[in-house]
Parts: structure tokens; C-alpha cells; sequence
């Protein structure tokens, strides 16, 4: 089978009798100049034998009557009009079905039917949405002959009658152009407005805080005079940008300390960032299991408790939420036990390798279907805050032990993810040498220009 839809197609086709007609017409314009001018100087143009025939047998017309035959004649010849372009563009109003679409282009309901039972990228063709595009073309008998759709930004889904009269569909990835960009800036205001002053959108940007979420805690750690270098992919297509790639490379300096990410593509074409040094980037365990929850009672080994008005140790941090706030697993792990269990209430607990476990309690409710055993990955919701046992208001007791111990979840040091594979690991050092000499030079232009203002500022 072969798949050529070049845009080219599009174009109406100009034969190439056409083109020969044009010449010969030219001709004949010619030899008009030439007859008016006079006899001996066209029979000197006509006498060069390097002319084509049909420009040298226009120039045999003798006379303004002959030339207008000729035009004639010329114009009469059965002329082959431009085709029409084949293809239709149809943009999807709002609401509009396939089926739909269909009917005001004169194609049958049943052949919408069949189109969206040819694969799963097909089926999406049930749910178009307003602004989508389709390319169709019409076989002369009206039936779809052709149709082409892009969907999620990368692939374009072709539909073709083959020669059995069948209709198939394939999906091919666009071929985007890959450049580098870059981006330095220095926080001033917030992440956002001198990100986005550096030119960085908002998705690179949230990119970014998530590689670095780890270490840095952009909500407390940032400082004025922070700063960030990104090197970055964008997307063209026929020298046009569409959008921004991925994160190629970053650094953020936090307080003076740097933290960089690299990415590496594995053979499955998927995309982790890593440290120089190829340490992950990730963390194994998220800081905290509740999004923007206040602290409210801290891990004290000699705490009063406050129902019991007794010295009994706070074992684990107290995050203050709103009850229904969703709870996440803070690493990957398996459910050593759900359940009720006395003060704690309904309580999860997490099982991290051999080492470590994770308790979550005073749940309103649980995931459903999570049970004994169920595997879990980090950031999962594993339930929701509530006030279940010993608990004065909503909010989830958080507990971390290792080897059975209990630590801080605050200041506990978190091991990091998988490294990168040994095996790659040489390979992916020396690959990624131009791109850390490329932050180098950023970071060096960086500290040169805030070095010249400082200078600048000086008495
Ligand atoms: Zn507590």
C-alpha cells in the first residue's frame, strides 16, 4: 500500500499539454510583434534553427488575419480545465456528528457508520469536537473516497477505499522539526511572571516546578534573586512553529544551591529527567500525602494529647483540610492493611519496599475497590480526609517509620527514585556533555549581566 499525501496533492494538477499550450500562445504573441515590425527582421528570428518547431511555425503567419486564426485555433484546441481540488476541508461546527458531516457532503449515513468501526483511532471520529478538521474526497459515484483527520496534536488518522473497494484506515505520526530553544531568567516577583518573562509558557513552566518539586518547595523556598536556565524543544511543521516540545535540560538555583535535570529517552521512546550524575530526579516519596494543607500539629515525641489530656507521643505530622480533601500515596507500594483501628479511626497503611511503610488515618472514606494487598503508585488518591476516630476536626495523621521507627515526615530524608540503568549510564554522559556545556554557558551570560547591573548600580 502506499501512503503519499503530500500537500502538493491538494493543488489543482496543470497538465503538461497545458504548459505547451501556454508556450505555443507565447509564440504566437511573439510572431504578432515580430509581423508588425516587419518582414525582414522576423525572417532573421525565423532563420535560427535552435527555435522549437512551434514557435518557429508560428512565426511562418504572414498577416494580423492568419495571426487571429491561428489564436483561434489555438484557443478552440480541446483545452483540459484545471481539475478542481478533489480534497474538501470541513471544520467541525459545535454539536456536528460525522454523520452529519457526512450528509452535507453528500455521503451515505451507513458509510459514517463504517468509518468509525475501522480502528480505535477511527472511533474518535464519534467524538469530534468543534474546530477539528476533516479532509475528504468523493469518488466520482459520491462515495468517500479518501478521508484525513488529525487528532491530538502528533498523528493523523487516513482512511483510504482500497482496490477491493474496502475501506482501511492507518495512523501515521506527523513529522514535526525538533529545535532548541533556550530561556534564562532570575526570580524577581514569582515563578510565573519571571518565567513568562524570560519566555517560558505555562505549561514549560509547570514542567519545570514539577522536575524540581522535589527538592525545592516553590510555595517556600523561593528567593529573590533565584534563578533558572531551560533548554527547551519547539515543534515546527513546514517552518512554522506549532508548539513548545519537552524540557531538554534545566537548572534552578535555589538559595545559592543548583539543582539540574537532564532528560534521558529510554528505548520505548519514554522521557525521565535525571541528575548529571544520573541520580533520578524524582524523589521515592512525595513530602506530603494532602495538596495546600496547613501543618497543624507537628511530630513531637512529648506531646499532650488533646482528648486524652495525657503526655502520649504525636508519632506523625497533622495536615489540616478540608474533609473530602483526596489523599495521596506518598510512594509506590502495596496496602498492608485497611480498616478501622481504635484512635486512628479508618486507617491505610502502605508497605515501600522492606524498609519503609506509610500510615494515612482519620479517613472519611477509602478509594473504592483498594483492599489488603492492592498495589498503589505514588500520587495515587488512596482516600479522603475526614474526622474518623480520635479526631477533634478533619484533617489526615500522616505517619513514617523505617525499619519499623518512627521519623519526622518533615524533615525524614527521602531516599530518590531509580537511578538511570548502569547500562546506559556511560552512554547517556557523554550524549548529554553539550547540553550541560550549554547550561555552563547560560549560567556564565547569567552571572556576567546581574555582575555588569550590580556594577552599574555603584556610586
Ligand atoms: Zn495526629
Amino acid at each position: 500500500m502506499r501512503i503519499d499525501y503530500s500537500p502538493a496533492e491538494l493543488a489543482p494538477r496543470r497538465s503538461v499539454k497545458r504548459s505547451v499550450l501556454i508556450a505555443s500562445l507565447c509564440a504566437v504573441l511573439l510572431a504578432a510583434v515580430a509581423s508588425r515590425e516587419g518582414v525582414a527582421k522576423r525572417q532573421s528570428v525565423s532563420a535560427d534553427p535552435a527555435l522549437p518547431a512551434d514557435i518557429a511555425s508560428a512565426l511562418e503567419v504572414q498577416n494580423d488575419a492568419a495571426f487571429t486564426e491561428a489564436v483561434q485555433a489555438a484557443l478552440a484546441d480541446p483545452l483540459p480545465a484545471p481539475e478542481p481540488s478533489d480534497w474538501v476541508t470541513v471544520e467541525v461546527q459545535r454539536g456536528q456528528t460525522l454523520s452529519q458531516i457526512f450528509e452535507t457532503q453528500g455521503l451515505g449515513f451507513s458509510e459514517s457508520i463504517a468509518v468509525t468501526k475501522l480502528s480505535r483511532d477511527a472511533a474518535r471520529l464519534k467524538n469530534l469536537r468543534a474546530g477539528d478538521k476533516l479532509q475528504l474526497r468523493k469518488s466520482p459515484e459520491s462515495r468517500l473516497a479518501e478521508l484525513r483527520f488529525e487528532f491530538d496534536g502528533s498523528n493523523t488518522l487516513h482512511v483510504r477505499r482500497d482496490a477491493d473497494d474496502r475501506l482501511e484506515a492507518v495512523t501515521t505520526a506527523i513529522e514535526f522539526e525538533h529545535r532548541q530553544a533556550k530561556a534564562v531568567g532570575v526570580i524577581e516577583n514569582s515563578l510565573f511572571l519571571d518565567g513568562q518573562r524570560a519566555g517560558l509558557s505555562n505549561r514549560l513552566l509547570m514542567q519545570m516546578a514539577e522536575m524540581f518539586g522535589y527538592d525545592i518547595d516553590f510555595a517556600l523556598d523561593l528567593r529573590i534573586g533565584d534563578r533558572f536556565g531551560v533548554i527547551y524543544e519547539e515543534l515546527y511543521r513546514d517552518g512554522e512553529k506549532l508548539r513548545d516540545g519537552d524540557i531538554v535540560a534545566a537548572e534552578f538555583v535555589n538559595r545559592g544551591r543548583s539543582f539540574r535535570a537532564l532528560r534521558f529517552i529510554d528505548g520505548d521512546g519514554n522521557a525521565a529527567y535525571y541528575t548529571p550524575e544520573g541520580e533520578s530526579i524524582r524523589k521515592a516519596f512525595l513530602r506530603t500525602p494532602v495538596d495546600f494543607a496547613r501543618i497543624s500539629s507537628r511530630f513531637n515525641p512529648n506531646r499532650r494529647h488533646p482528648i486524652l489530656n495525657t503526655i502520649r507521643a504525636h508519632k506523625g505530622v497533622d495536615y489540616a483540610a478540608g474533609a473530602g480533601t483526596p489523599i495521596r500515596a506518598t510512594a509506590d507500594g502495596k496496602v498492608e492493611f485497611i480498616g478501622v483501628k481504635g484512635g486512628y479511626g479508618r486507617v491505610v497503611i502502605l508497605k515501600h519496599g522492606s524498609q519503609y511503610t506509610t500510615l494515612y488515618a482519620h479517613m472519611s472514606r477509602y478509594r473504592s475497590g483498594l483492599r489488603n494487598g492492592s498495589p498503589v503508585r505514588q500520587g495515587q488518591v488512596i482516600g479522603y480526609v475526614g474526622a474518623s476516630g480520635l479526631a477533634t476536626a478533619p484533617h489526615l495523621h500522616y505517619e513514617f517509620r523505617v525499619n519499623g521507627v518512627h521519623k519526622d515526615p518533615v524533615t525524614v530524608p527521602l531516599p530518590r527514585a531509580n537511578p538511570l540503568p548502569r547500562s546506559a549510564l556511560a552512554q547517556w554522559k557523554a550524549e548529554s556533555a553539550t547540553v550541560l556545556a550549554q547550561l555552563d554557558a547560560m549560567a556564565e551570560q547569567q552571572l556576567a549581566r546581574s555582575q555588569a547591573d550590580l556594577a552599574q548600580q555603584e556610586p
